[in-house]
């Protein structure tokens, strides 16, 4: 097997201007029924295009059938209104419509075993499939049936596991929960957040991951993460108890952060994808860039557990934007690769 850095993306892409509004989130559809599903599937074909002619080379789906990487999981879901919407305030920074608790929540039928069997026939490599984490679903709705922010985390997390575990079924290599909850609510990780992400990840077959983030590219979260000082050291309440959980690989935000590199120390052992691509910003960073900051990670890890990744996702980025990040990504990481003599 090849000992060279591998690359991924976190989850999202840009949606073709046919199948959704380009640079968008919550993007409305373009389309309706079954001229939809066939669109989103060729869009799916299109991403994982993509990927693998810019060498990226553990590949997504790049959530090209969701509206959203959290709300589209919840509206499949039994318990929960989704056309009586209510505004929440999404970790305390910006509002949104989100769907309602009703009842006790159930998973009546499989979200995303379809698309992730039609990934797994797009390529021979290995591919990873995104699924939200509890705290950032109980953190994406509203709740009128629970009442507790713990009660419906778990409830989740059962539901989310049996979802992981059909998807490893199907030949996924990693399922991906995507948890940027975890970078706001310190108390709350503690307390049953790393617990009920590792309900959602039990006994998988595949490998599972947890990605954390500062957010999507968009004014909300920038405006924020410029009001967060000089050393961003949210990572450093959750690395800890990642540490000592059964996650198999943990994806953070580097490029242009102001994370402090040594952080990574804290996961030895771990595998660490490294986000070497900035989604806040159209500019293109250079391969050197990239190799710049994996090379910085390695510092405080075995190059066997790095891969090079995205910040976030890149679904709020000109599609072609986009693809010229993930060429620089997978460059880079080729770049060091060869430098350190891997092959
Ligand atoms: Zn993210």
């Amino acid at each position: 097997m090849s000992k060279r850095i591998k690359t991924a993306i976190s989850g999202s892409l840009p949606k073709p201007a046919w199948l959704a509004e380009p640079e968008k989130l919550w993007a409305p559809w373009q389309l309706q029924g079954e001229a939809l599903a066939q669109a989103k599937t060729d869009a799916m074909r299109l991403a994982v295009d993509d990927q693998l002619r810019s060498g990226i080379t553990v590949i997504g789906d790049g959530e090209q059938t969701r509206q959203h990487f959290v709300t589209t999981f919840i509206d499949h879901l039994g318990g929960v209104d989704f056309v009586n919407r209510k505004t929440v305030r999404i970790r305390n920074r910006y509002d949104a419509e989100v769907p309602v608790v009703v009842d006790k929540v159930t998973r009546t039928r499989s979200v995303f075993v379809e698309d992730a069997k039609r990934l797994r026939a797009l390529t021979k490599g290995p591919i990873k499939f995104t699924l939200p984490g509890p705290m950032t679903m109980i953190d994406t709705l509203y709740d009128n049936y629970y009442k507790s922010r713990e009660k419906l985390a778990w409830a989740f997390a059962e539901i989310l596991n049996e979802e992981a575990k059909e998807l490893a079924a199907v030949g996924v290599d990693v399922v991906q929960f995507d948890e940027p909850a975890f970078n706001v609510f310190f108390d709350e990780v503690r307390d049953w957040g790393v617990k009920t992400l590792e309900r959602a990840a039990q006994d998988l077959s595949c490998k599972s991951a947890v990605h954390i983030c500062y957010g999507y590219g968009i004014e909300a979260n920038i405006k924020w993460k410029q009001g967060l000082g000089e050393e961003w050291r949210q990572y450093e309440h959750v690395f800890p108890l990642l540490a000592k959980s059964r996650i198999d690989q943990v994806s953070l935000e580097c490029q242009n952060s102001r994370v402090p590199m040594e952080f990574i120390e804290m996961l030895r052992g771990k595998d660490v994808l490294v986000g070497a691509i900035d989604v806040g910003t159209h500019q293109v960073e250079t391969p050197e860039a990239v190799a710049n900051v994996l090379r910085r990670a390695l510092q405080y890890a075995d190059v066997e557990h790095i891969q090079g990744c995205t910040n976030c996702g890149l679904v709020t980025m000109p599609r072609e934007v986009a693809t010229a990040k993930l060429r620089a990504l997978a460059a880079g990481a080729d770049l060091l690769s060869t430098e350190l003599g891997l092959d």
